[in-house]
């Protein structure tokens, strides 16, 4: 039976031949192969019957009449599944009326196999174990197998009773009686234990991308500010270490530059902190787009931000400044007050070999520093 779950994975003319026989939905693939197997259960009783009519215990006709209805009652089923007709029904799977039509033709096949009758009662349990019945439907199943059987073996125990000899005949239905109603609960408990795995799956499957996306929502605050998007003082530290490193093997050059706004305090005075905050962002925004996609942006305090800038000598580091400068001489930075224009001073310094990190942050902050005691609107580079 091909697995429901996965594409069959066949050569081209193959996968063609099953696609005809078994659509490429997974779930009537499940459904159909279902129904071929009620087929092998049907080609033994045919077989049986076959048998029986050369050793002269079936009369032909109405061996023929068995086997005319179940290849008939079977070729529907199939047309049904296979043209998708099913999908209307409450239970797509057809699964009961296939049992009850099964058991239908097995009783009816026990009842002209003449002295072999005997062994077409196995086929019956079989049925059970092809189908996943729920419980309503199993206990309609057994009734319905057991009444038509008994009605069978009444009828033959009147009617033939050198073959269907009564005080034997009440011993098969006694097992029928017994081993049906077992057979169907064993069928009903593997197919719950089988939805329980595929529920507790299922549960497994959503957990773990709960996890994952609770995870990425962790590295993501672990790593972003907050209220910009930009990286934070920790993703950027951790920027910084790994081009020290790698400054330090391959000799690659970088530059680190200091942002603070200019007289920030009064526009948060002015027009409110709410203002304040979207100044900020649109500031972030406006140097998310002025500098290059490799230099590294981050949010190091209230309104200063700290930038690396990879492989830039510091002669060209100041170019994308440049580019913020004008854009920042036309944006408008938060739409409640269009007039509100901003403006930053920066300072700039390249990383020194064998130096640490404090070092070269403190060189920018010093230039930052002269920026703002020369006036503002600057960049100073050290
Ligand atoms: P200067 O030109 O010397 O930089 O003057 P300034 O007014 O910009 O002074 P400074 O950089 O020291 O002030 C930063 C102010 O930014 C102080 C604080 O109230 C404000 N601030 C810090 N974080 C936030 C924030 O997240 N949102 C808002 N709205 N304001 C903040
Ligand atoms: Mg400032
Ligand atoms: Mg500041």
């Amino acid at each position: 039976m091909p697995n429901p779950d996965r594409p069959i994975e066949v050569a081209p003319s193959s996968a063609k031949l099953l696609k005809l026989i078994f659509t490429d939905e997974p779930k009537q693939r499940q459904w159909i192969a279902r129904a071929l197997i009620t087929d092998a259960i049907y080609a033994v009783c045919i077989g049986l019957l076959s048998y029986t009519v050369y050793i002269g215990y079936t009369k032909p006709n109405e061996a023929l009449r068995l086997t005319m209805g179940m290849i008939v009652s079977n070729a529907i089923i199939y047309a049904l599944l296979r043209s998708g007709w099913n999908k209307k029904c409450d239970d797509p799977t057809l699964a009961f009326p296939q049992v009850l039509i099964a058991q239908t033709w097995i009783a009816g096949a026990y009842g002209i196999t003449g002295t072999l009758h005997a062994s077409v009662l196995l086929l019956l349990a079989l049925v059970y174990g092809i189908f996943n019945l729920n419980a309503r439907q199993t206990r309609i199943a057994s009734v319905h197998t057991v009444t038509v059987l008994g009605i069978i073996i009444l009828y033959k125990s009147i009617t033939d009773p050198a073959v269907y000899m009564a005080e034997v005949e009440w011993v098969y239905f006694f097992i029928v009686v017994t081993i049906i109603p077992i057979m169907s609960l064993l069928a009903l408990q593997h197919a719950r234990i089988r939805d329980h795995a595929w529920v507790q799956k299922h549960d497994l499957e959503t957990k773990n991308a709960a996890l994952e996306a609770a995870f990425a929502r962790i590295e993501q605050m672990a790593t972003q500010d907050e209220l910009t998007g930009l990286a934070n003082r920790r993703f950027m530290l951790r920027m910084i270490t790994e081009h020290v490193q790698r400054h330090a093997r391959l000799g690659h050059r970088f530059c680190l530059m200091m942002l603070d706004m200019d007289y920030f305090k009064s526009i948060n005075d002015t027009h409110g902190h709410g203002v304040g905050d979207n100044v900020i962002r649109s500031f972030a925004r406006e140097m998310r787009k002025a500098m290059r996609e490799t230099d590294v942006i981050s949010r190091w305090g209230g309104e200063e931000f700290l930038i690396l800038l990879n492989e830039t000598p510091p002669q060209d580091s100041s170019v994308g400044l440049g580019r913020l400068r004008s854009a920042l001489a036309d944006a408008i930075v938060c739409d409640s007050t269009p007039q509100l224009r901003i403006q930053f001073s920066a300072g700039i310094t390249e990383y020194r070999p064998a130096e640490t990190i404090e070092q070269t942050i403190e060189r920018a902050d010093n230039a930052l520093y002269k920026a703002k005691a020369s006036g503002r609107n600057c960049t100073v580079m050290i």
